[in-house]
């Protein structure tokens, strides 16, 4: 078990947690109880006991660091977890905070009846009370917020990789496997193949500046529903020197529900949290949290599973662009919300809240846009209920059915429909759906030239 970090810098509740813990294993092996948490780790507590004064000690000497450090809170939220198991741990008035294979990790009680989370990312077994969770959110965020820091979460696949079955490998692809880079030194390389799981990786163009300079901002989990052990493999390959993630990577087998993420496993506040997915349905309960992002097909197994008929990057040998791309672009707009958060909003920081500024911000793009749709949605689906709509309308823009001159854009696919011909006849602009899209995903209203539905029709 090796659960606390190194860096005294470091503000994380999953950190702080984790010395908690240490603290409170580290004296159940010598406290009253007798007992430890964990059968398997006797020898390790003790050794880990060791470690740990060390570390306290370590941390108890730092002087407070200038541009501020969370060294000081962690320390004392060591010694004060020191002190509650000083004193005699009654089982009755004991509040369970959590526990470990079953047992209240501080009164050693067991437990079967419980409300609260798995936290199997953190340590095997750990469970956590509500309360408990509540609790180490709140301690956390003060932390974060003193270091204008806020949360991030990063799926994996499309998102920040993809990565395809080495069977999968199309005819056209085979000039990939002369490219691999060598895994000696995974931070210089890209393109990775993982032999023992039968599978070929390639990160992102721009995800090692995005991870790098977005750790200045954000504290940073990885939240895939791939399985726990593909989780773990790609945070080697994106953070081989775990310097952004720690133990912060939380796949399908930590979530509390059946195709869904959610944010009761993270130790943030909803309220500081920004998620990065390409998967809207992954997050049916924190939509607000969301920058959906522009799927990234690199391989050609990839493009063929959602559908796409067209050569992948791979085939046409060349890829996303490294300083516009998919990333860059969303680099920028977490930098800009990053901005407002800390330094532009006026009421007090705890009550601030990132889902209100994401929101705004994207009301900027489409802003003074009044669109109505031509043909775009099959006929008995109600329009406001589109994927397009929705998108337009989160964009600042305003959606109608009735034409009216007060219309700015009509959205078709087809130029000779009636709305498209009144809007080449009115001198309002005509443009293709995927102008919503592209829109959308570069967080910048798009030149209507470049979406004009003649071209797109005939192309
Ligand atoms: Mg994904
Ligand atoms: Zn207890």
């Amino acid at each position: 078990m090796s659960l606390v970090t190194d860096s005294p810098v470091h503000s994380s509740s999953s950190d702080d947690l984790a010395s908690y813990l240490d603290a409170h294993l580290a004296s159940g092996s010598t406290g009253s109880s007798g007992s430890s948490a964990d059968d398997e780790t006797d020898d390790e507590s003790d050794h880990e006991s060791e470690r740990i004064k060390r570390h306290k000690a370590e941390n108890l000497e730092i002087p407070e660091e200038p541009e501020g450090s969370t060294s000081r809170e962690y320390s004392e939220q060591i010694v004060d977890s020191e002190q509650s198991v000083e004193t005699t741990i009654n089982q009755d008035s004991c509040s369970h905070p959590g526990s470990f294979g079953g047992m209240c990790m501080r009164c050693g009680k067991s437990l079967e009846e419980k409300s609260g989370v798995t936290f199997g990312y953190i340590h095997k077994g750990l469970w956590l009370a509500n309360d408990e969770i509540a609790r180490l959110r709140k301690t956390d965020m003060k932390n974060l917020l003193r270091y204008k820091k806020l949360y991030l979460i990063l799926d994996l696949d499309h998102t920040l990789l993809n990565s395809t079955a080495l069977t999968h490998i199309s005819t056209e692809e085979e000039h990939l496997r002369g490219k691999v880079d060598s895994r000696e030194d995974i931070s210089k390389g890209s393109l990775f193949v993982l032999e023992h799981m039968h599978t070929m990786t390639k990160l992102r163009p721009f995800v090692r500046t995005f991870l790098k300079e977005a750790s200045e901002m954000f504290e940073m989990y990885i939240y895939t529903m791939g399985d726990r052990s593909y989780a773990q493999e790609m945070a080697k390959l994106l953070d081989p020197k775990r310097e952004y993630f720690h133990e912060r990577v939380i796949s399908r087998d930590d979530g509390t529900q059946r195709h869904q993420k959610g944010l009761d496993v993270v130790l943030g506040q909803e309220s500081y949290v920004l998620i990065l997915d390409d998967t809207e349905q992954a997050w049916t309960k924190h939509k607000d949290n969301l920058i959906l992002m522009e799927r990234y097909h690199y391989f050609a197994s990839s493009c063929q599973q959602f559908g796409f008929s067209c050569r992948s990057l791979s085939e046409m040998e060349t890829d996303e662009n490294e300083s516009d791309g998919a990333l860059a672009t969303v680099f920028g707009v977490l930098k800009r919300i990053h901005t407002i958060f800390f330094h532009e909003l006026e009421d007090e920081l705890a009550g601030r809240d990132v889902r209100q500024v994401l929101k705004t911000l994207r009301k900027e793009v489409l802003e003074g846009c009044k669109i109505i749709f031509s043909r775009v949605f099959p006929t008995q689906f109600p329009a406001s209920h589109h994927q397009l709509w929705k998108m337009a309308e989160q964009l600042g823009a305003k959606c109608t059915v009735d034409l009216d001159d007060s219309v700015t854009h009509v959205v078709a696919t087809d130029a000779g429909t009636e709305k498209s011909r009144w809007a080449v006849k009115e001198k309002k602009s005509l443009v293709h759906p995927r102008w919503i899209e592209a829109s959308y995903y570069f967080w910048k209203r798009q030149p209507e030239e470049s979406f004009s539905v003649d071209q797109k029709a005939s192309s």
